[in-house]
């Protein structure tokens, strides 16, 4: 059985992950890994000391020595993971509401782990091959702090004196989560004036649900307007994910800042690859094609954009979903990086960003889901596949170029029984047509493989 989701392990506590469940896998984890240091880290959550003193107790009986880093957003983990060389467990669930909690693994060079890898741990953990070693060998735990580290290395990465330099205003919305010093930090660094909202760690996120989407971020959009303030930042539950709204109080989507970034950097750089899911707008494309850069697509999901990143040498990378990916800072998802870099942005500009992002191409997306067993989605995927007469690729479901400027994307969720259709074309009109059009087929489909075999 499956463990591992695209982003480590998940669920309720304490049904599905708890103490006890948190010191087991720990113990497959410990396993798995020749390192004698482990790093740990975790999010602001009610549940997650608890289940990181469970983590580090089976480290420690495993003969393993932990440096506990305290609470620190994912990618500050990360860094400290690539920096000392070290594996790292995170205690996180991300973005979901506050019930939720994970654990996330972390290699030694500061990237999530690869499918083979979390393969091992699995099948340690449900063989149960795992020992403590004897009373002597107990390993040590140390605590200490990252953020300053953190928090200079992002610096480091932009031109502080410009930024500080250009007036910049900015209202940061923290979630309640893992970045309530870290992001206030690297604003002070950068000599940016602040206000924060929901700024204080707190596990229940009085302030608003963890995921930065447009409706859970109506007071900060207001309080942007209002405070006649430059930026909006909202991060997620574990930062490594940034949302930006503009200076009219406008959420701009996050394939906007993508494109932004992708363009700015392959010009500065004067060409180079971008690498980025298959569910990417062609925004992205059309400017870094237009600044003499090139697009790599992969399937969905950041560890295997990183990975790519890595491989092919790319400039830049990330999804729409607001996670950025900066390889000179480190090949993982960085809101705090992505902060800093939007502020050079805006200062060497001196543009707002509201006028930034109308200068990019204009596309439209739309998104629809149609129930399926998971039984028969394989069997649904191929027969859309051999539906669809269209020039199309299948490196993540089906992709489909409908015209130069639109297409369509059907594939199937990783969790969920359903099918997913993307669509983009340059006009919400059209994108709604276009999903409306695919996802009738899909339902087609679904509906004779099921006739076919009720079962799935
Ligand atoms: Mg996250």
């Amino acid at each position: 059985m499956r463990l591992f989701g695209t982003n480590g392990v998940r669920g309720k506590v304490p049904l599905e992950i708890n103490p006890a469940f948190g010191h087991k896998l720990a113990m497959a984890i410990a396993m798995c890994f020749e390192d004698r240091e482990f790093l740990i880290g975790g999010d602001t959550r009610k549940s997650t000391p608890a289940i990181k003193e469970a983590v580090i107790s089976a480290l420690l009986a495993s003969g393993k020595d932990v440096v506990d880093l305290g609470v620190l957003p994912t990618p500050a983990l990360q860094h400290a993971c690539m920096v000392r060389r070290r594996p790292g467990v995170m205690i996180t669930a991300s973005h979901n509401p506050p019930e939720f909690n994970g654990i996330k693994v972390i290699a030694s060079d500061g990237t999530e782990l690869m499918r083979g890898d979390e393969e091992r741990i699995e099948k340690a953990f449900y063989s149960e091959k795992y020992w403590y070693v004897s009373w002597e060998r107990f390993g040590e735990v140390t605590r200490t702090d990252y953020t300053e580290e953190y928090v200079k290395s992002v610096v480091s990465r932009v031109n502080a004196s410009l930024i500080s330099g250009a007036g910049i205003s900015v209202i940061a919305d923290l979630a309640n989560g893992a970045a309530w010093r870290t992001t206030p930090a690297i604003l002070r660094r950068l000599g940016v004036a602040q206000k924060t909202i929901n700024s204080h760690p707190d596990g229940l996120f009085p302030g608003r649900p963890s995921e930065p989407k447009r409706e859970n971020l109506a007071l900060l959009m207001a309080l942007v307007r209002e405070e006649g303030a430059d930026l909006g930042i909202a991060h997620d539950g574990d930062a490594d994910r940034v949302i930006f709204v503009d200076e009219r109080g406008e959420y701009i989507s996050g394939d906007k800042i993508l494109a932004l970034f992708a363009r700015e950097i392959v010009k500065k750089k004067g060409g180079g690859k971008v690498v980025t899911p298959v569910s990417t707008s062609l925004a992205v494309e059309e400017v870094v094609r237009e600044e003499g850069g090139e697009v790599v697509y992969t399937r969905v999901g950041a560890p295997i954009v990183a990975r790519t990143m890595r491989e092919v040498g790319a400039v830049f990378g990330g999804e729409e979903n607001g996670g950025y990916i900066f390889p000179e800072h480190q090949y993982c998802r960085d809101g705090g990086m992505a902060v800093a870099a939007l502020l050079e942005i805006l200062a060497e500009s001196g543009e707002s960003l509201s006028s930034l992002v109308a200068s990019l191409p204009r596309y439209s997306q739309c998104k629809r889901s149609v129930e399926c067993p998971n039984a028969a989605k394989e069997r649904v995927m191929d027969a859309i596949a051999s539906a669809i007469d269209l020039p199309k690729e299948t490196m993540d479901g089906v992709k489909a170029r409908i015209s130069p400027r639109s297409w369509v994307l059907i594939r199937p969720s990783g969790t969920e029984p359903i099918i997913r259709v993307y669509a983009e074309g340059t006009t919400e009109e059209e994108a709604r047509r276009i999903a409306d059009e695919y996802a009738r087929l899909a339902e087609e489909i679904v509906d004779e493989v099921l006739r076919h075999n009720p079962e799935g």
